[in-house]
């Protein structure tokens, strides 16, 4: 389930005019394929850069952003004035683009040249006003983008633009996004729930409902010797307990479970899906409850929600492409218990669904009984988190727009080990702290459910949120109360606004 980037591309288009006469308009070119073939070989772009050419007229302008909408390859483009590039030509190409926008705001110099800098040299190298020119039209006409100012040698200016990249693969992917959905929300949930259109019309998410009568079918056809070999990758990649290793009472319950994870994932692949959630209430037909699946499955690069959560299992199918290759792992997850000590921390977990990537040693395979569903006991994954800085996001409908939260967090090591909780878990504390960031987090209206990962940063999120034009707040390090509750005070004027606009 994982993208192959290499079938990706990010267009760099550079601004001029032809004022400065023909030799201007060659060097022009010359640079930005320096720059472009320099970006390429630094090696620390997830995409590759291809230079498409000087644009010097509204027509071609126009021309070189239609290219960029019809072609599959391209998922954004960044734009860069060398010279003074009249902002009146991009409108109708502005107008006409539908796809990621990065303004690098750079210039092929590092330094003055003070010995040598005359007029010539400042009609070339005039990005600090051309690229001003071109940021006043993309503001006026109220267009999202990225803007990145550095020199386009420096390591900062990479990392920057490889988050977009990042983003704007995830973009792409979530584009045409099928979630399978296994029965509907779990009853009177309102967080979990939303506007299923919007969602397409907004974030391209397409949700569909089967029950789950439509899997058991795949689940009943898959064969012994498909679960022989499935129970034998499980007997290599973690340490199975006594009750579900070969010969325990309950090991009937972990061939169940790979029974459910073959005939799972072959349902998603029939469907094309990117993502699925489970529910407790609809298992009629089934062995027990998917943990284990799950946990697999969302190791694999599927987007998972439980309990119908349709919204946090795109979210983490989309944080798990942006994450791709990175280091640590991204996970669904759920806010359980406080542990009121220090700073406060929460104690995070699900039933059984959480993935694999994120923990800190090999997993234990356990079976035990599952209060909750009224079948038969679940296999499951069970293991603690590492340690480190990650990110917790959840996307809300605020009934009149998707608001996307973000809280920076600290993992730690649990003081004690938890012998009677068999289920994967983390401990972390929301940055500030429990106090702050959970008030935030609760005056923001955030779900109980969250897309967690140690690979992204808050930056990530940000400009997922710009493609998108959703609202985003962020909890952090600097965030107050006051400020916090201001924010989204502000927002609710701002989004009601610009609804009336559109
Ligand atoms: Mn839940």
């Amino acid at each position: 389930m994982t993208l192959d980037y290499s079938n990706f591309e990010v267009w760099f288009i550079t601004g001029a005019q032809l004022l400065y006469g023909g030799d201007a308009v060659v060097a022009v070119d010359g640079h930005s394929n320096t720059m472009v073939k320099g970006l390429n070989e630094a090696g620390h772009l997830p995409v590759k850069i291809v230079y498409k050419g000087t644009v010097n007229s509204s027509a071609e302008i126009s021309e070189a952003f239609r290219k960029a909408n019809a072609d599959p390859k391209c998922v954004g483009v960044i734009t860069w004035m060398h010279t003074f590039s009249p902002a009146k030509m991009w409108i109708h190409g502005l107008q006409d683009f539908k796809k990621p926008l990065l303004h690098l705001h750079t210039q092929f110099n590092k330094k003055i040249p003070w010995e040598t800098i005359d007029m010539d040299f400042m009609n070339l190298n005039q990005s600090a006003h051309g690229d001003r020119e071109f940021g006043h039209i993309v503001t006026r006409m109220r267009k999202n983008r990225k803007v990145v100012v550095g020199h386009w040698e420096d390591k900062d200016v990479h990392a920057r633009i490889a988050v977009w990249m990042r983003v704007a693969v995830a973009w792409e992917d979530a584009r045409n996004m099928k979630i399978v959905r296994f029965g509907d929300n779990m009853n009177n949930v309102a967080v979990t729930d939303g506007d299923k259109v919007e969602a397409e019309m907004r974030l391209g998410y397409h949700v569909d409902y089967f029950p789950i009568g439509d899997l058991v079918p795949f689940v009943q056809k898959v064969t012994e010797a498909e679960v022989d070999a499935l129970v034998a990758v499980y007997e290599k990649e973690y340490t199975l307990a006594e009750n579900a290793r070969k010969g325990g009472k309950d090991h009937k319950q972990v061939r169940e479970a790979a029974r459910q994870e073959i005939g799972l994932r072959s349902f998603l692949e029939s469907k094309g899906a990117k993502a699925f959630t489970t529910s407790f209430d609809e298992l009629c037909g089934m062995d027990q409850l998917p943990g284990l699946a799950c946990q697999r499955l969302m190791a694999e690069g599927y987007g998972f929600g439980a309990e119908g959560d349709w919204k946090t299992a795109a979210l983490v199918r989309t944080m798990k492409v942006m994450a791709q290759g990175l280091p640590g792992g991204t996970s669904f997850m759920e806010d359980y218990t406080y542990h009121f000590k220090g700073k406060g921390s929460i104690l995070q977990a699900h039933m059984l669904e959480v993935c694999p990537t994120i923990a800190d040693a090999k997993p234990r395979l356990e079976v035990h009984p599952l209060g909750i569903g009224g079948k038969a006991d679940p296999a499951r994954l069970v293991f603690t988190a590492e340690a480190g800085e990650g990110v917790a996001a959840t996307i809300v409908d605020m009934g009149n727009r998707f608001r996307l939260i973000t809280n920076d967090v600290d993992v730690m090591t649990p003081d004690d080990n938890l012998p009677k909780l068999p289920v994967a878990c983390a401990l972390w504390t929301p940055r500030p702290n429990l106090a702050v960031g959970a008030a935030a987090w609760i005056y923001a209206g955030g779900t109980h459910h969250t897309s967690f990962s140690y690979a992204l940063t808050d930056e990530y999120l940000e400009d997922y949120a710009e493609i998108a034009g959703i609202e985003k707040v962020s909890i952090n390090q600097d965030t107050t109360i006051s400020g916090f509750k201001k924010e989204l005070r502000f927002n609710e004027v701002y989004y009601l606004l610009n609804k009336a606009l559109q």
